[in-house]
This record gives structure tokens, sequence and C-alpha cells, in this order.
């Protein structure tokens, strides 16, 4: 049995607005779960009903197979972080990490023995009698974090926990939080809009658009099999590119070269002949030059970004643009015409119109 059900959940604000639509999803115990995608798009709403803080328009929750939808935030067995710490500016660090507890009447002794051990597994041991005020961004959030794991809870849910920290802190933090998880084993439940948090941290990625999930799946999955345009778009930076075309005695145009997409196509040939497809390809997956298996294009550069590890080639390929990823020691000039080839099984095509991948199970089977 899962530990965490949701069945068919709804949110619709009293303003009509209809924020999450028909998610379904099963968590088991220990996982890490990582909600992603744009602002809006529901993923907040979503852990708050699952925290107690919104009402369940429609559907059921269940926590450890009990129905949930009418306890109240404090029966739930759940830690919350939130993105802006919550925490209590007039007491110290020691007070806020003990404040959950006293609260319920635990005594002095065990408190002060589990403090001192969140403190230690926090690196927070120094800073016990500071005041908030006086910590760093990144402190402050460990902070956060401490309060919400000195309970022994069955849930832990963060809401953006990192978006009020720099860059460095954000990458150093994201690793802390992962190593929490792996001395903890809770059940967390990870809300972002940061593609990279999601990948480094989840077991499992639930990506949403617009209040619907798109794909539920591990970070590999996600990244080689996504389902829809969307998915494959969101995940990966610099993002996939499409070329959209028309499929035409098997084969697409792309910048005046024909490329036969049968093998892509498999059994789905016959139907999407004369229809309009996206070719799509991960900057990543491209080799400058002519290769075997591959289908071979032929572009001009328009602007190269040096990165370092590598670099991106920004080029048009007749009328159509693209992003590659290529080794910097091999970076083109600045207007200068290449060839790259796409290996043919790193190759993506979706259907034009309803935006889902077309695919075929021996693609897939050998790209992993
Ligand atoms: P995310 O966390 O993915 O950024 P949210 O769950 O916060 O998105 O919001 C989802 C959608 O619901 C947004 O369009 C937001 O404007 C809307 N929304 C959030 N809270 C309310 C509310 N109290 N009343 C009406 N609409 C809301």
């Amino acid at each position: 049995m899962a530990y965490l059900t949701l069945k068919g959940i709804n949110k619709i604000y009293p303003n009509g607005f209809h924020a999450v639509h028909d998610f379904n999803l099963e968590i088991e115990k220990g996982e890490f779960i990582v909600f992603v995608g744009s602002s809006g798009c529901g993923k907040s709403t979503t852990l708050r009903m699952i925290a107690g803080l919104e009402d369940i328009s429609k559907g059921e929750l269940l926590i450890n197979g009990v129905y949930a939808n009418d306890k109240s935030p404090r029966d739930r067995e759940i830690a919350m972080v939130f993105q802006s710490y919550a925490l209590y500016p007039q007491m110290s660090v020691y007070d806020n990490l003990a404040f959950g507890l006293t609260l319920q009447g635990v005594d002095d002794d065990v408190i002060d023995e589990k403090v001192k051990h969140v403190a230690h597994i926090l690196g927070l041991t120094d800073y016990l009698d500071r005041m908030p005020r006086a910590l760093s961004g990144g402190q402050r959030q460990r902070v956060a974090v401490g309060r919400a794991i000195i309970r022994k809870v069955g849930i832990f849910l963060m809401d953006e926990p990192l978006s009020n920290l720099d860059a460095k802190q954000r990458v150093t933090m994201r690793a802390e939080i992962a190593q929490i998880h792996r001395q903890t084993g809770a059940t967390t439940i990870y809300v972002t809009h940061d593609q990279t948090e999601a990948m480094t941290l989840a077991d499992r990625i639930v990506i949403m658009k617009e209040g619907r999930i798109q794909q539920v799946g591990t970070p590999y999955e996600l990244y080689f099999k996504p389902v829809n345009l969307f998915v494959a778009g969101f995940i990966g930076e610099p993002p996939m590119n499409f070329i959209r075309c028309k499929v035409q005695d098997g084969c697409v145009e792309i910048g005046g070269k024909k490329l036969n997409i049968t093998p892509n196509l498999g059994a789905h040939a016959k139907e999407y002949e004369g229809k309009e497809i996206y070719f799509g390809f991960r900057p990543e997956a491209v080799a400058l030059g002519q290769q075997e298996n591959a289908y071979v294009l032929g572009a001009n550069v328009e602007l190269t970004e040096m990165l370092g590890d590598n670099t991106n080639v920004y080029v048009n390929i007749g009328s159509s643009n693209a992003i590659l990823k290529v080794n910097p020691h091999d970076t083109p000039a600045t207007d200068s015409d290449i060839v790259f080839s796409i290996p043919v099984e790193s190759t993506y095509l979706f259907d034009a119109e309803t935006e889902m991948v077309i695919t075929t199970e021996e693609l897939v089977s050998s790209a992993q």
C-alpha cells in the first residue's frame, strides 16, 4: 500500500478558478517526490492541499491508507518548510528549533538532546545562541529545515525552500537537503520551478502544466522518454530543439536536406504520411561532422557561447533555429557553414497537433 495516495484531486478556488485538475499520484514511504513546472501551474496549491492548508474541492487524499481530506493540518503528521523560512525573529536558533516540541510538552532533557542532534546534522551547533537576523540566508534556511525535521513526522513538505538563496548557496543547500533525506529517510514532497533541483533531488518527478500532471517518472525517464513536447522542452538546458516539418514519403525536409525518418516513425509511418510533426533533438546529442546511423544536417553559425566545459552554438538550419552543444575546442567560427549529425536513436518526433511523442519501442529501448 502506498504511504500517500492522491486520487482525482481537484482544486477550484472560491473565485471559480480551477487550479488543479484530476491529480492522481501514489507516493511510497521514504520517496523524494518533486513537483516541478512553471510558476502558476498548481504545484503549491497541490502541496497545500496535502498539508491541509487548502480544502480539497474534489477527490481523495489518503495518508497511510486513511482518508485525510478532513483532518486538520496538525493531525496529518506533516512538517512544512516555506520559501520565507517563517522563523520567529525574537527567538534564538535554539528556541526556534525547540519551539514545536515545547508546545507538545516534551521534556526539556529530550528537547535538548534533539535540538543538539539536529543542529549537528545541519551544521548549526555554533549558532544555537544567535538570533535569526544574525544568520545568513543559507543558515536561516537550515534552521527552517531543522524545525521541520526535529519533529518525527511522516511527511516532509517543502515549497521552493531555496528560492531566497543566491546561486552558490542554492547548490550547497541542495546537496544538504539530499543528505538530510538520506539520513532521515522521511517521505518528502518538494516544490520547485527549477528543473535542475528537480533532476538532482528527486526519486520521481511530477511535471505539471496548467494544473494538470504531464508526466510522472524518474529523472532518467523524463529526460530520455518525455511523453510530450512540453516535458521534452522543460527538462534539459539548453532545451531540446524542435523543428516543425511535414512527412512526405517517410521523409522530412530540414534546411534543404531530405531525411528519411521511417526508422523513428516505425509502425506509425503510414499514419503520419502527409502530417505535420516536430523533429526534436537535444543540443548535447549532436556531433560535428558526418557520422554513421545519424541524420546529417547543414547549418550556418549565428553565435557561439563558450561556457568552459562546452560551447553553445546557435545555428540557422534553413529557416529554423537550433542550439548545438559542442566541445569548446571545436567551437566553429561565427557565420561559418557547418555540418552536424544527430544519432537516429537520439531523435524525437512529436505529433504537431496533439504535441504527444510518436514513439517506437525499439528506438526507446536502444537509447537506454
Ligand atoms: P505554483 O505553485 O505552481 O506557482 P500555485 O499553486 O500557487 O502555482 O497557483 C496555481 C494557480 O492558482 C495560479 O494561477 C494562481 O494564480 C491561482 N491561485 C492561487 N491561489 C489562489 C486563490 N487563493 N484564489 C484564486 N486563485 C488562486
